[in-house]
């Protein structure tokens, strides 16, 4: 089986649960698991921020930031294809009883511009602006990533209206790999980071969120209340250890086989449109002979697994469970169809 579902499909390598059967655990509840406590210093330092939360999943990291920096009723700000919008189950309401102002992007990256025109104005009648956040890479985007200037640009608009800046960062070191950046230039620009130690990293579970220390105990708080306080969760904080200190520069290696793949998806009669390639994800539109069910069905009996996102649109994510030989045949499987 080859399976380009998604990037969450990896399975921990010997390396990996090696480390997570030898890691050293206690109650985190009671913040005394040794592992999870050093996964948060490791990610907190990373990013040149003051503390970290490890939490169980993208969607709660993402849920928890935005439930501390908005009151019921408060706007935030973010791309229409946003993943706390469209695929955290309403969260944003039913966690925080927030409005949402939704913009129009370019593949999942919205504008200074756009955040200027959708702050609402000081008048009774509009909910209260707080919160922009942005997702990078972003996964209906295809994998597209910011321009860290842009990103400034945002921010300063932030800056000038009393907004907070959090970045749903699910596959953050994806862009930071591939824009040759570093974390602390986003720890300096943002007030939340979610990051993903799932995806392209290769952990089983978790994910971490970063901010300020007075930040993250208000988040520890809301986790607790979220039902996310694990017990000795420090066997899968280890793992996100592993995939901190070995798996952020190997992701070249995912974008550099996302491009093979692309660039024979280019000559394929039924394949129409592909968004641009710039990480791990390969987002195409089928046409003719094929609809994207169809392609995909047809891939499945060879063996290859990707999304239909929509009936004309496949999704490819590639990973670190991908190895050479399986992209050599899944171009092949492409040239047979
Ligand atoms: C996967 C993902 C998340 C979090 O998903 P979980 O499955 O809850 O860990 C958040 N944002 C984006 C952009 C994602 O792709």
């Amino acid at each position: 089986m080859i399976d380009f579902r998604s990037d969450t499909v990896t399975r921990p390598t010997p390396a990996m649960l090696e480390a997570m059967r030898n890691a050293p655990i206690g109650d985190d509840v009671f913040g005394e698991d040794p592992s999870v406590n050093k996964l948060e210093a490791l990610s907190a330092e990373l990013f040149g921020m003051e503390a970290a939360l490890f939490c169980p999943s993208g969607t709660m990291t993402n849920q928890i930031a935005i439930k501390c920096h908005t009151q019921p009723g408060d706007e935030l700000i973010c791309d229409k294809l946003s993943h706390i919008y469209q695929y955290e189950g309403g969260g944003i309401a039913f966690n925080s009883g927030a409005s949402v102002r939704l913009i129009e992007g370019n593949r999942g990256r919205i504008t200074a511009d756009q955040v200027k025109e959708s702050i609402n104005p000081d008048d009774v009648h509009k909910p209260i602006t707080t919160l922009v956040s942005l997702e990078n890479t972003a996964n209906r985007g295809g994998g597209s990533c910011y321009n860290f200037a842009d990103i400034q640009s945002i921010k300063e608009i932030c800056s000038q209206n009393n907004l907070k800046l959090h970045l749903d960062g699910a596959r953050l070191f994806n862009a930071i790999v591939a824009k040759n950046e570093t974390p602390a230039q986003y720890g300096e620009t943002f007030d939340s980071i979610s990051v993903c130690l799932s995806k392209g990293l290769g952990a089983p579970v978790g994910s971490v969120l970063i901010g300020k220390k007075d930040f993250i105990k208000k988040a520890r708080r809301i986790r607790k209340v979220f039902g996310g306080g694990m017990r000795q969760a420090g066997f899968i904080a280890a793992a996100g250890i592993f995939a901190l200190e070995h798996n952020i520069e190997r992701l070249a290696e995912d974008h550099a086989h996302a491009q093979m793949i692309a660039s024979v998806l280019e000559k394929k009669d039924f394949i129409g449109t592909i968004l641009p390639v710039e990480t791990n994800i390969i987002i195409f539109e089928v046409k003719g002979r094929y609809t994207a069910p169809a392609l995909a069905a047809k891939l499945k009996e060879q063996g290859i697994f990707v999304i239909a996102i929509s009936p004309t649109q496949v999704r490819v994510v590639v990973h670190l469970d991908i190895s050479p030989d399986q992209v050599n045949r899944t171009i092949e499987a492409f040239n047979r169809l």
